[in-house]
């Protein structure tokens, strides 16, 4: 559910996301919240009670707009893209990633009348401590973290195995042709055949990088290895 369902249209048709909705492992139906409104003059936004800057989504258009996605079906959950929610993280793509269908509604402006979350049965979830000018886009981040790990979208499923924040660990450090590019060399231990080696110098590096990036991370981690 959005206002600007056109910044969907090249995210439904490109790259991974585009070929798993061609290949109908995935669909991704766009409702424009607009079409639902009863306004005479087509608006979907007023001003907020109380005072104070900019404008709210008003409650009727998103209600009526999930009322026509819902059909009279129950069970299926709906987030709310909102800075106010819990933060989105690799656990909840995979959670997520469990559900046949999911409703995802996107504001605008200064947000929605709380009455449409409630009406909605909305869960909050923010993808970052930081205030973006809509949902659209968190929203397509979180169909794209979700989707990799729907069966069939990733040609080879095992490339979710050892990514980054897979054990609490940033993933190592990666190198492909050629061996040496502007005087620098791939470290020769990739070379050596002797993958024990390998995963033990991938291991080290994870552990490296993940200790300076995301102290937090790191303390999970060692938490859970003990
Ligand atoms: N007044 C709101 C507040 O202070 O929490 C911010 C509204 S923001 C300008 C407009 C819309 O962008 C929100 O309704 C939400 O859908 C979306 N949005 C902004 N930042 C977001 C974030 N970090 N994660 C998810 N959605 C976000």
């Amino acid at each position: 559910m959005t206002l600007f369902p056109m910044m969907f249209t090249d995210f439904k048709r490109e790259s991974l996301i585009g070929k798993a909705v061609e290949k109908k492992i995935l669909e991704i139906n766009v409702f424009n919240i607009r079409d639902y409104t009863l306004q005479r003059s087509n608006s979907v936004d007023d001003e907020v009670y109380g005072g104070g800057n900019g404008m709210l989504m008003m409650a009727q258009p998103i209600y009526d707009c999930y009322r026509a996605i819902m059909n009279g079906r129950t069970g299926i959950k709906t987030y709310y893209l909102s800075p106010k929610g819990k933060t989105f993280n690799q656990e909840m793509a995979i959670e997520m990633s469990n559900e046949t269908e999911i409703n995802f509604l996107c504001g605008h402006y200064e947000g929605v009348d709380e009455r449409a979350l409630t009406l909605i049965n909305a869960e909050e979830v923010s993808i970052g401590d930081y205030v973006l000018t809509g949902g659209e886009l968190p929203c397509m981040v979180i169909i794209d973290a979700v989707a990799r790990f729907v069966k069939g979208v990733l040609s080879n499923e095992e490339s979710t195995n050892e990514e980054s924040f897979r054990n609490n660990l940033l993933e190592y450090p990666q190198y492909t042709r050629p061996y040496e590019y502007e005087g620098l060399k791939v470290p020769d231990i990739l070379l050596s055949g002797d993958h024990k080696k390998v995963e033990e110098w991938r291991l080290n590096k994870s552990i490296e990088l993940t200790k300076r990036n995301r102290p937090d991370l790191y303390k999970k981690y060692l938490n859970e290895d003990v």
